[in-house]
């Protein structure tokens, strides 16, 4: 099924099986799964919603980034931290067990021009950052016009070293890494918002823009030094808990300023996950 739901949004939703589902990193699974039509639609940041086929519980479908999207092979991989009841289940999931999907959602980033662009990330924050890069470093063009910046950047906190995940795809696309972890395992000891002031000012270009993806606490963090630094565009990617995915449900609202000041109720799934940080009535 293929349905048009908001003005000149697509989603498709249907059945698919699990192509690979496999450990990446302590807690932390990458799975594959075919949905050609979710791929040609998608852009960056954006997610899908996933649902277990064969059980009511979870009843609910759970929000993940579309990680990687392979336009060849009409795949998409998600990455995931097992913290709960869906993650945890699917994490003991093979390939071939059935799985509800609807995608592309939200409306990913839309940034505006920067010579570097700095992505930060806590947890599995990193997710939403992959297709970005992509598309940043002119890789690849996802159906809008490409937004090319001269050099980015991904600044990656997490627990300890275990808990690294997806570095390596990174690095292969030419994006600088820099690691913090709170038991200095790898990378530096700390946070990853301590980077950013040194990666501004190492890289010397003109343009930053901020894309953050995290824990809430990393994310106004992020937003300090971005205001403590000249106000320096930050866009941030919201994790919170949703129902539906697809604006119906109203589970995930958080204020946010219009052009005037006024903080009003918007739905993350569908006016979100990226917002401008200047804006969120945090
Ligand atoms: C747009 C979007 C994209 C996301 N992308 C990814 C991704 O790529 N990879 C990934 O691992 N996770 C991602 N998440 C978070 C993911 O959706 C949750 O971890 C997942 O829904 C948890 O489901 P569960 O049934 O396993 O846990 P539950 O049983 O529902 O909850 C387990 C515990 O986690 C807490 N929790 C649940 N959801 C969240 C949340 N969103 N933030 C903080 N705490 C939460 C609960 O309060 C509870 O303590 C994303 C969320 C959003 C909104």
């Amino acid at each position: 099924m293929n349905c048009n739901f908001f003005e000149k949004k697509s989603v498709w939703h249907g059945e698919t099986e699990i192509l690979a589902n496999f450990p990446t990193a302590e807690k932390t699974y990458r799975l594959r799964f075919r949905a050609p039509e979710l791929v040609s639609l998608m852009q960056p940041g954006q997610f899908v919603m996933l649902r277990l086929s064969d059980t009511n519980d979870p009843l609910l479908g759970r929000p993940l980034a579309a990680y990687q999207a392979d336009a060849d092979a009409g795949t998409i991989d998600v990455v995931y931290l097992a913290v709960g009841k869906m993650t945890e289940r699917l994490s003991r999931l093979s390939a071939g067990t059935p799985l509800q999907v609807w995608g592309p959602l939200g409306n990913g980033f839309r940034l505006p021009h920067a010579d570097h662009l700095i992505m930060i990330a806590g947890g599995i924050g990193q997710t939403p950052f992959y297709t970005l890069a992509e598309e940043s470093l002119g890789l690849r063009t996802f159906s809008r016009k490409n937004v090319a910046a001269r050099k980015v950047s991904l600044l990656l906190g997490a627990k300890n070293k275990n808990r690294l995940a997806c570095l390596d795809d990174f690095r292969q696309l030419g994006v600088n890494v820099q690691i913090a972890t709170d038991d200095g395992s790898e990378g530096v000891r700390g946070v990853a918002t301590g980077l950013i002031a040194s990666t501004i000012r190492e890289s010397n270009l003109p343009e930053v823009v901020l894309a953050c993806c995290g824990p809430r606490p990393m994310l106004l963090a992020a937003f300090d030094v971005a205001k403590s630094l000249g106000n320096i565009p930050c866009y941030v990617s919201l994790e919170s808990p949703m129902a539906c995915g697809l604006g119906v449900c109203f589970s995930c609202v958080v204020k946010y300023r219009d052009e005037n000041g006024v903080a009003d109720d918007v739905r993350t799934c569908t006016e979100g996950p990226v917002f401008d940080a200047y804006r969120l009535a945090w």
